[in-house]
């Protein structure tokens, strides 16, 4: 099959012919009709983190048809359309038991544990525990990022942020999850004052329905006290959708008394540990949450809102390219700020 290789951190990475993966007792082969291009995969490029062995092929956030089923595979067919949380889980381990799939013990990861989607084909493990049937009528593009962006901005403000109608929500980095937190939290209901440093991802926000739209550039240091102007004292709930120092610590002096911080946006070690104002955690009783993707399990009240269309996970994609141009993609990711998503089509 083709794929996107790289074989040192940070160097080119090159379309090439390897193996294709066949699939394990319980797991499957995916016929790969979508990928996304997430700020992750860059910094898995980058060599941040520490799961991947080189040679390495990138790509988590994927949806396609499946090809071939492992032989303990019970409720998976060839043919059938899905997507998959990028947190793939082992289904057995206590987490598991507890319905907390998206924190797994054993979790694997496509394109940080093993090779990932950017690729003609994907293994995926534990199929029967991990794969989202995608609803008749979503395009393959659109269902792609409901394995890694759309679905755990989703669970980051409804299922951790706790979002009540009314609310001020903030989110600080507009890229693909902070857009799709941006467009979740307005069908919840929320106000919504999106932060960014590119003119493009503010107009997408405020496509989005963005109420307020703050230029972070003008604000280096983090545009926390403009986004308490604008919300007459603080937001109830702050996403870092970008995860930087600057914007972790930005988000939590948004937040009024009593506020919810979600920490989104990944932090990778390289960028030096988030400095967290925790005098003000004190003071003002706010909440620190983490979250991280969303369990197959938790996707029906996500579909359910897509297919009613209060969600349009579709307009998110502002791109569509093949796979020959994802080497050139990923590099740009670390650079350009971007607005909207890129998807890779690897069969174009
Ligand atoms: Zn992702
Ligand atoms: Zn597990």
């Amino acid at each position: 099959m083709r794929a996107v290789v790289f074989e040192e951190f940070g160097k080119e990475a090159r379309v090439q012919d390897v193996a294709d993966p066949s699939p394990s007792r319980q797991g499957v082969v995916v016929r790969v009709e979508a990928t996304g291009l997430c700020r992750s995969d860059w910094h898995g490029w980058m060599g941040h983190d520490p799961d991947i062995a080189l040679p390495h092929v990138p790509g988590h956030e994927l949806a396609g048809v499946v090809e071939a089923v492992g032989k303990d595979v019970a409720n998976r067919r060839p043919g059938d359309r899905v997507t998959v949380p990028f947190v793939v889980a082992c289904g057995r381990c206590s987490a598991c038991a507890s319905g907390a799939q998206q924190v797994c013990e054993r979790q694997t990861q496509p394109g940080f544990t093993h090779w990932g989607s950017f690729a003609e084909y994907v293994a995926l493990e534990q199929a029967d525990v991990n794969l989202v049937p995608i609803p008749d009528g979503m395009s393959f593009g659109t269902a792609a990022g409901l394995g890694c962006r759309f679905a755990t901005a989703f669970r980051a403000v409804v299922a951790r942020g706790r979002v009540a109608p009314g609310e001020w929500v903030a989110v600080h980095g507009c890229g693909g999850v902070g857009l799709s937190a941006v467009m979740i939290a307005v069908a919840c209901g929320a106000r919504v004052v999106a932060v960014d440093v590119s003119p493009d991802a503010l107009r997408l926000a405020r496509m989005f329905g963005a109420v307020e739209c703050v230029d972070a550039s003008a604000y280096p240091e983090g545009a926390d006290e403009a986004v308490r102007e604008l919300t007459s004292g603080g937001a109830q709930l702050s996403l870092d959708a970008l995860g930087s120092p600057v914007t972790c610590a930005a988000s939590v002096r948004s937040l009024r008394r009593q506020g919810r911080h979600v920490q989104v946006g990944l932090l990778p070690s390289a960028a030096g540990d988030p400095v967290v104002p925790m005098a003000r955690v004190i003071g003002l009783e706010l909440e620190l949450l983490g979250s991280h993707g969303m369990a197959a399990h938790a996707y029906p009240p996500m579909m359910d809102m897509v297919r009613s269309g209060s969600l349009r996970p579709d307009l998110l994609v502002t791109s569509t390219i093949g796979l020959d141009a994802a080497p050139a993609a990923l590099a740009a990711m670390g650079a350009v700020p971007g607005a909207g998503v890129t998807v890779i089509e690897p069969t174009r």
